[in-house]
């Protein structure tokens, strides 16, 4: 492309999706060895930004060392008479495109969470330097908003600015998302659906409600609305809510209609507010993931940042793999931290009188929005490390689940896997008569599973 004649690798929508494995990357900037990252898009008087201009604090890529992984923040400073705070959030989530359009370079998940890779072949081509990913930016931004009149980026790698300023970020998203509370789902007659991550989950699009903030958390619905009022043709565009046909699990004839037209007839039906049966599909920014345990017959929920293994023995990234990809997994269910803090929040299910398990510092960052009488009977790390630890305190302080454990005779033993379960079994081929049959999506409903090691026969004397 002409615009970006000066720029030592492609870019262009082709490179959107590309994944670059730990064995050919250059420099991995943020991701999950690195606790300070941010990237944050400001609103800013005109006279504050100079258009064009590109700054690196710290370190270039071409000071850090092959195969490290370094801090990084970016931010992108904006100026434009019809501008307005509540376009932040939608124009932070661009960064993540843009990034991804460049030749050799991944960028993941958003806010505090970033993970960008820079292949090597890319560094060996000429990207060298951040300031290529910076000009990339502005041109797109301004060629794609036409009301952003003045632009600046400045990247930070000096882990001191970086921490400081990561912290100032959080804060300016937790107030993003706490105006954005108050508005319930029942007022407004206009969700919003979001295709931005379909060009790494096809089949995915996210519904933003009011009360359902969107997988990744960056996008409320006030920041839909106005990212479709700027962009009508845009990703982020409205849906009519429609009927509501069940107010419980929030599922509305609007919303059916817009996931089979954006899925393009993959999903035919969403239910917004639980984690069974046809749950919000999962992408893979999500920031937290729900996923039931049926010994106990309760969600644990474990968010991205947690780096051990959960109360069932997977890891975070092992539970990723089983949700994500703009698939509906029933009891697997991709989420976001403020969609943790609405009173829509797994409704169907139970709410928070559903949830046995999470990460400490998961508990008290939602603290203030699980329901006093419940709080202390959700286990943590601290509190359960295994199944049967967990049964045990579940049991010892009466957390509503037990008594569907009661009402069920008693919860399956762990290593049993009771009737109503149902498991995930994502693609699932067989390979019989010489053609491959893949069950995309298979449920599977089994009685009992028993699951025997195969032991070789022996062979027969004689034989
Ligand atoms: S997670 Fe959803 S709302 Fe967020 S960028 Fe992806 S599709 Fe859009």
């Amino acid at each position: 492309m002409e615009m970006f004649s000066d720029i030592p690798v492609e870019v262009g929508l082709v490179h959107e999706g590309e994944r670059i494995r730990r064995k050919e990357m250059q420099v991995e900037l943020g991701g999950p060895d690195i606790p300070d990252k941010f990237e944050l898009v400001r609103v800013r008087e005109m006279d504050r930004v100079e258009q064009g201009k590109i700054s690196i604090e710290g370190p270039d890529l071409s000071e850090m060392e092959q195969g490290k992984a370094y801090p990084l923040g970016i931010l992108v400073e904006v100026a434009g008479p019809a501008l307005e705070e509540d376009l932040e959030g939608v124009f932070e989530r661009r960064i993540h495109e843009y990034c991804n359009y460049i030749e050799g370079v991944m960028h993941l998940n958003q806010r505090y969470d970033i993970w960008i890779r820079i292949s090597r072949k890319s560094f060996q081509k000429g990207l060298t330097s951040l300031v290529p990913i910076g000009k990339v930016l502005i041109r797109l931004f301004q060629s794609e908003l036409s009301i952003i009149d003045r632009i600046q980026v400045t990247f930070l790698t000096d882990p001191a600015k970086v921490s400081g300023m990561a912290a100032e970020a959080r804060q300016i998203y937790d107030a993003r998302d706490a105006r954005a509370r108050g508005l319930s789902d029942e007022e407004v007659d206009t969700f919003y659906a979001c295709a931005l991550c379909q060009s790494f989950a096809p089949s995915h699009i996210c519904i933003i409600t009011p009360q359902r903030f969107p997988n990744c958390g960056a996008i409320s619905w006030f920041d839909g609305r106005a990212a479709a009022r700027i962009d009508p043709k845009g990703s982020i565009y409205p849906i009519a809510k429609g009927e509501c046909t069940d107010a419980v699990k929030g599922e509305y004839g609007g919303v059916n209609e817009a996931a089979k037209k954006g899925s393009m007839g993959s999903v035919h039906r969403v239910w917004l507010y639980t984690g069974f049966g046809y749950p919000h599909t999962s992408c893979g920014c999500f920031e937290a993931i729900a996923f039931y345990i049926p010994e106990v017959e309760g969600f644990g929920i474990v968010d991205r940042g947690y780096k051990d293994v959960t109360v069932n023995g997977l890891p975070f990234s092992t539970l990723a793999d089983s949700t994500a990809g703009g698939r509906q997994v029933d009891g697997f269910h991709g989420i976001s931290i403020e969609y943790m803090r609405s009173p829509k929040f797994l409704q169907a299910d139970g709410g928070y009188g559903r949830v046995v398990w999470m990460p400490a510092e998961l508990k008290e960052r939602v603290g203030a929005f699980i329901p006093e009488e419940i709080r202390g009977c959700i286990a943590t790390d601290g509190e359960a490390k295994t199944v049967p630890d967990l049964k045990a305190y579940l049991a010892k302080v009466q957390h509503p689940v037990t008594a569907r454990w009661m009402a069920g005779g008693s919860p399956a033993r762990p290593g049993e896997i009771p009737r109503s379960a149902v498991f995930p079994a994502g693609d699932l081929p067989v390979t019989a008569g010489g053609v491959r049959i893949i069950f995309k999506n298979a449920r599977i409903h089994a009685d009992r599973v028993i699951i025997q090691p195969v032991i070789p026969r022996k062979e027969e004397k004689g034989a």
